[in-house]
């Protein structure tokens, strides 16, 4: 059997209808197949490679700290310098209410320690959370996805979990004295990229403020650079209690983290129950690869061109068949007819040189989130090749 047949006999699949394309290497915009074609990463790997994959300052990181120790204990008993150092410069780039950093294994554990977090530090619990937000697979960040499909094939869930609409004034109203904390994406991604007024996010934060409510932002998908912003609520003049971070944290490598004032997070530690345990988050591999991207984000000034290359998107993409673009620095959602039209046209991508793919619960909208890095010829590659493959359509 060749590898592609034994990944279908052993390796468990996403879905009925994998890509299923075997990948040898990648290396910063590109990605090569097993025959040696070369593919223009739209995708990021969903918003993880905003550094570009392997990049060199990250390889040298993991390789050096794989040679100096790799796992010692449980997270949070030893000082290991690589999660101090990473901590720590994390923490000088956020607001000085953000100072303590949960990390974890991936997305979705950041989101189980938030909304316990968030129990343990109000007393209280009742969550909010917004249609057609994804915040993960595990069963508590399924139990506040916004689809309600996915969660009945999964019930019972946590109970005392309000789905309300996105970005409404409605939503707000239902916040009370009752709420643990709202969790909400600052920009929806899955959803197809939908950015909320900047008055709503006030108002948010403010009845959050008012009823003290925790105001958890997940930012696993839209942070790091992405928006336009080194993390997305710069954006908005607004601040989370929770900040959840993941994807591009670990420069690659798998990561999450939960960031909330050291007063909250110290009821997550302190005595007599445990509040979150976890074996491998904050690795310290992962840690030093991490800090490795980060930096890179920060020296390169990627975060600067970020907008520009939004505008430069948007001015090549012209075409009828496209319905509306919508976008907040590169994550973008280029919305065609339906899901029929654009699984044609990314497959055609795909098969000309350019990786994209659709939204979870947008499946008629085609995917741009490419590493922080493209530059203005490989813009223009990528919207030439869309172009090429909407003309076809006609
Ligand atoms: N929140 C958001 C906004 C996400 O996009 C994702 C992953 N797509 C997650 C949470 C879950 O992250 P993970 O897959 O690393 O558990």
């Amino acid at each position: 059997m060749n590898n592609r047949q034994l990944f279908l006999r052993h390796v468990a699949q996403l879905s009925d209808a994998p890509l299923g394309i075997e990948m040898v290497k990648a290396s910063g915009m590109y990605m090569w197949n097993v025959d040696g074609k070369k593919l223009l990463d739209l995708i990021a790997g969903i918003s993880v490679c905003n550094v570009g994959h392997c990049h060199p300052a990250v390889v040298k990181a993991i390789q050096d700290q794989a040679a100096t120790y790799m796992h010692l204990l449980v997270y949070g008993e030893l000082v290991q310098s690589p999660q101090v150092a990473f901590a720590t410069l994390l923490t000088q780039h956020l607001p000085a209410s953000l100072d303590s950093v949960y990390f974890t294994n991936c997305g979705s554990e950041a989101v189980e320690g938030a909304m316990k977090l968030a129990k343990r530090f109000t007393g209280r619990t009742e969550i909010i959370a917004f249609e057609n937000s994804y915040h993960g697979s595990t069963q508590g960040a399924m139990s506040i996805m916004g689809d309600e499909e996915w969660r009945n094939a999964y019930r019972p869930l946590l109970p005392d979990i309000q789905h309300l609409k996105y970005n409404t004034w409605e939503a707000i109203d239902r916040i009370t004295e009752r709420t643990a904390c709202v969790i909400a994406e600052t920009v929806q991604a899955e959803a197809g990229v939908i950015v909320p007024q900047q008055e709503w996010m006030k108002a948010l934060r403010e009845k959050c403020t008012q009823t003290g409510t925790l105001l958890v932002l997940d930012e696993i998908q839209c942070g790091l650079g992405r928006n336009g912003s080194l993390f997305g609520f710069e954006q908005f003049g607004v601040v989370p209690d929770i900040l959840l971070l993941g994807k591009a944290l670990g420069g690659g490598m798998p990561m999450g983290a939960f960031i909330a004032n050291k007063e909250i997070m110290w009821t997550l530690t302190n005595n007599p129950v445990l509040g979150h345990m976890t074996t491998f988050g904050g690795h310290p591999v992962i840690c030093a690869a991490g800090m490795a991207g980060f930096k890179v984000l920060l020296e390169e000034k990627l975060t600067d061109t970020v907008r520009a290359k939004e505008a430069l998107f948007k001015k090549y993409l012209v075409h009828p068949a496209i319905k509306a673009i919508r976008s907040q620095g590169l994550m973008m959602a280029v919305e065609l007819e339906s899901f029929a039209t654009n699984k044609k046209v990314i497959d055609a991508c795909i098969e000309k040189g350019v990786m994209t793919d659709w939204f979870l619960f947008a499946p008629q909208c085609l995917r741009i989130a490419p590493p922080l890095i493209i530059t203005e010829e490989e813009i223009r590659f990528a919207c030439d090749t869309i172009l090429e493959v909407l003309n076809t359509l006609a």
